[in-house]
């Protein structure tokens, strides 16, 4: 055996720092002899780990627990507050960032419409939100997650394609960490969204399958198998936007055509309820067509709420796409939850229907019988949720997965 160096007395003391903080993050309130049964560290390892992490704000005692007979022991407790971590969102028309604390508490928000801007400009908002945030923090900052849409390389922080942001092989980590620097974590929207809704989703045990599916200005899958976010051999997985299901469809933003984002997405349905409408009896077209040319993904959502049958049309067949998507993925995976986000879910019960319906027509009755489609429970945020947990993950060590 190698002599011990100084090197792994380092790396030793880093793992075991990681150890406690793994434990007092997934377990809550805990002693340092029940840290010390979890870890399998010795009781004077955890008390010299826990008074360096005390002295550094990361941990405080918050009073006595249960006796087991002997004297009651002292409980610790991360403090949420100690680290702050910017978290970003930058999959929708509007560039979402947030102060994140160790708990996954947002107290700070900041919105930046990014509509019509090309890859420079868009790049110009990521920096401005960040200097804002970093402006507004009250105590150290931990670092930056990002969650953006495309086929990122979460190794190197660099986008190699996001379609709709007109960014190709943009080093977006190692540009924010040189401005701020601080650690930069860049992950898939849709997969960071997925490990949020692993993570902080549900109010029960954690489920260890599934799929998180955003519908928005893109659309995207981010699967977690195992308790484990699955990148993929590419960091690709779950990129089902860009496969093609529509034959002589339209063209799509990727250069190729009928691409499920071509029918599901939000821009997808604005464009089909706009056409329809075009289409329509003569006495709709001629004051329309000029209001038309600015249709919105709001004013198709008003249309949908007041029983237009083009806007209907539009949704629930841009609804049933996706069913169909989901059929395949859940076929493949075996995967019976999956939960639906992003801006295109605000269409609500009947578009939800219309997913549902057309997923277990297309599985196995078994299969179907066993699926569950549902909007998640979080409202928002889950992009920001998810990136900032993938950071901490990435800088602390606190694994999610149980
Ligand atoms: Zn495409």
């Amino acid at each position: 055996l190698p002599l011990p160096t100084k090197a792994t007395h380092q790396r030793t003391r880093e793992h075991n720092v990681r150890l406690v903080l793994r434990t007092l993050y997934d377990f809550g309130p805990t002693s340092r002899a029940e840290i010390a049964r979890r870890t399998h560290l010795t009781r004077t390892t955890v008390s010299d780990v826990i008074s360096d992490l005390a002295q550094d704000g990361m941990v405080e005692e918050i009073g006595r627990g249960v006796s087991s007979g002997g004297k009651a022991p002292i409980l610790l407790r991360i403090v949420s507050g100690a680290r702050l971590v910017i978290g970003l969102d930058l999959g929708e028309g509007t560039f979402t960032g947030a102060l994140v604390n160790l708990r996954g508490e947002i107290s700070h928000q900041v919105d930046l419409p990014v509509e019509g801007r090309d890859g420079a400009g868009s790049l110009e908002v990521v920096e401005d939100l960040v200097d804002r945030l970093r402006a507004e923090a009250t105590g150290p900052l931990l670092g930056i997650g990002v969650g953006t849409p495309g086929i990122i390389d979460s190794g190197t922080g660099t986008i190699r394609w996001a379609v709709n942001l007109d960014w190709q092989d943009l080093e977006l980590g190692r540009l924010l960490a040189e401005r701020t620097g601080l650690p930069v974590y860049v992950a898939n929207d849709s997969q960071a969204a997925a490990l949020a809704e692993y993570a902080f989703g549900g109010v029960g045990p954690r489920i260890p399958n599934l799929a998180a599916i955003k519908v928005g200005r893109g659309v995207g899958a981010g699967i977690v198998l195992g308790g484990r976010l699955w990148q993929g051999d590419g960091f690709g997985a779950g990129e089902i936007g860009h496969v093609g299901v529509v034959d002589d469809g339209a063209r799509c933003r990727c250069g190729r055509f009928g691409c499920l984002e071509t029918v599901a997405s939000a821009e997808a349905i604005v464009a089909r309820a706009r056409a329809l409408a075009a289409e329509g009896p003569r006495s709709r077209r001629g004051r329309g067509a000029r209001q038309q040319d600015g249709l919105a993904l709001g004013d198709v959502r008003a249309a949908f709420a007041a029983g237009d049958p083009c806007a209907t049309t539009a949704v629930l067949e841009g609804g049933r796409h996706l069913g169909a998507a989901i059929a395949m993925l859940a076929g493949v995976l075996d995967v019976h939850h999956v939960v639906l986000h992003g801006s295109v879910t605000a269409f609500g019960d009947r578009w939800l229907a219309a997913v549902r319906d057309e997923a277990a027509r297309r599985s196995m009755g078994l299969v179907a019988d066993a699926m569950h489609i549902d909007l998640v429970g979080i409202a928002s945020n889950l992009t920001v949720l998810g990136a900032s947990a993938l950071l901490m993950t990435s800088e602390l060590g606190l694994e999610l997965a149980r």
